[in-house]
């Protein structure tokens, strides 16, 4: 069978390598520059490929296509594969054809996958089980399944990777929210975007499990209007339940498969509304494998956050320091800012895809004491965000933001990068931004 990867990143090469151990004809092709390091593996591994361009005869000549979620729909290669037919799968359907053995725990959502996917993996990890973490974070899957098969999946899954599943079925699906993100994507059309999500359980049978934040309503809508036909478990934060994840007298609970999960929310290890969420749900993924409640409650008290993610970075004088350079959008702010107990300096900025900052507005009034604008063009911040605060700053590098960060800020203040924007403006990308923010907060 010969087997076409379009786009040659690590989930592509991934893909070849898998494809070509299970005796396909492999061919790599990506319009843009392969990374020397991957080039090296597909010569080592005999696998062709090309860079620059695209070979429309051996692409639409090929039995199936692997398309890289980088790829544009809308691009005329992508046209002219769909109108002659040629199917077309992504890498994470490829991979699941080649480890059905495994159990795969699938999570998705707009914002928190990578830590709800570190949190669920520590969480097997810690209970002996042979596990991987895939996907968005790390590895590939098809990389993982072709190098160091494991007994359990942990996969970090976007939504462009949904799109072009076929079978992909997991054993435990987590939708964590759905807030508008990559609508250029999606004709603009929420719906879409929703559906895109919601592909993570289209294949799910009644032995599997679809686990999913019930006080998100996008999410309770889509499931109103279209059941799914897995054994769904909800987690809230709004009022105490029978089953699934919910908050009592300040503990967390997780009533799944009689063996309940009870803990103070203060032992938790990672902080703030939205890892109530997080924690939720990769506890439940736990339970729902039959992890033992103690695993569980260990594993959620002893995690260390991720890197960039409302990161502890240091305390200066009183002044605390936290980096959630991850926040590109404006609802992740939402919830950085939500999480704040004390007077906070917040440095936003960047490259805009279009927020609407009204969400944050009343928080801003609430907690900010001043923004701090890092970007080339602030205006966009300005024209939103003026009438709420006292103090905004410009700035366009990381140097000054912190500088003029620490001195408008008082002993017992926060110092907060969650910038709401995307980071290419001034920076590579946002761990570059983080990394700088650190390195400039170090330098203080
Ligand atoms: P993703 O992998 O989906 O981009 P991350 O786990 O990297 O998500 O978190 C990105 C940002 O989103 C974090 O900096 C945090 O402020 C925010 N966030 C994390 N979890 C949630 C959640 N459950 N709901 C809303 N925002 C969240």
């Amino acid at each position: 069978m010969k087997l076409v990867i379009l786009g040659a990143g690590e989930s592509g090469i991934g893909a070849a390598l898998l494809a070509k151990q299970k005796g396909f004809e492999v061919f790599v092709s990506d319009g843009g520059v392969i990374k020397d390091i991957y080039k090296q593996e597909l010569a080592v591994n005999g696998i062709e490929f090309e860079e620059g361009r695209h070979s429309w005869k051996t692409i639409l000549e090929a039995d199936e296509i692997v398309k890289s979620p980088g790829i544009p729909e809308k691009s005329e290669l992508m046209q002219k594969v769909r109108e002659m037919g040629v199917p077309v799968i992504s890498e994470i359907e490829l991979a699941w054809r080649h480890s059905k053995e495994a159990k795969i725990i699938a999570i998705t959502g707009s914002n928190g996958k990578s830590t709800t996917t570190a949190l669920t993996y520590h969480i097997f990890e810690q209970a002996g089980l042979n596990t991987a973490m895939v996907g968005n974070i790390g590895l590939s899957y098809a990389r993982q399944v072709a190098t160091a098969p494991a007994d359990y999946y942990v996969i970090e899954v976007s939504s462009f990777q949904l799109d072009d599943i076929v079978e992909f079925k997991p054993d435990v699906a987590i939708l964590l929210n759905i807030t508008p993100d990559h609508l250029d994507r999606y004709e603009y059309k929420m719906e879409n975007y929703v559906e895109s999500k919601f592909r993570i359980a289209k294949n799910q049978t009644e032995n599997d499990y679809f686990i999913y934040c019930e006080d998100d309503p996008e999410i309770r809508n889509h499931l109103a209007k279209k059941p799914i036909y897995s054994k769904t478990i909800p987690f809230t934060i709004m009022e105490p339940k029978k089953e699934g994840g919910f908050i009592a007298n300040e503990q967390l609970n997780i009533q799944v498969k009689d063996e309940p999960v009870i803990m103070s929310i203060y032992d938790l290890a990672l902080k703030g509304k939205h890892n109530l969420y997080n924690s939720m749900a990769a506890g439940i993924a736990g339970r729902t494998m039959d992890i033992r409640k103690e695993k569980i409650r260990e594993s959620l008290t002893s995690f260390k956050s991720l890197e960039h993610r409302m990161e502890y970075v240091a305390t200066i004088r009183g002044v605390d320091f936290i980096n959630d350079s991850k926040a590109t959008n404006v609802n992740s702010v939402w919830f950085a800012l939500e999480s704040m107990e004390r007077p906070v300096v917040l440095i936003m900025g960047g490259v805009d895809k279009g927020n609407d900052y009204s969400a944050i507005r009343e928080l801003v009034t609430e907690k900010v004491k001043a923004i701090i604008c890092l970007g080339v063009d602030n205006r966009p911040i300005h024209e939103a965000l003026s009438k709420d605060t006292k103090v905004m700053v410009n700035t366009d590098n990381m140097a000054d933001a912190v500088k003029n960060a620490f001195q408008l800020a008082d002993k017992g203040d926060v110092v907060l990068l969650s910038p709401a924007c995307a980071s290419f403006d001034l920076f590579k990308n946002y761990e570059e931004r983080g990394r700088k923010f650190k390195e400039e907060v170090k330098a203080l």
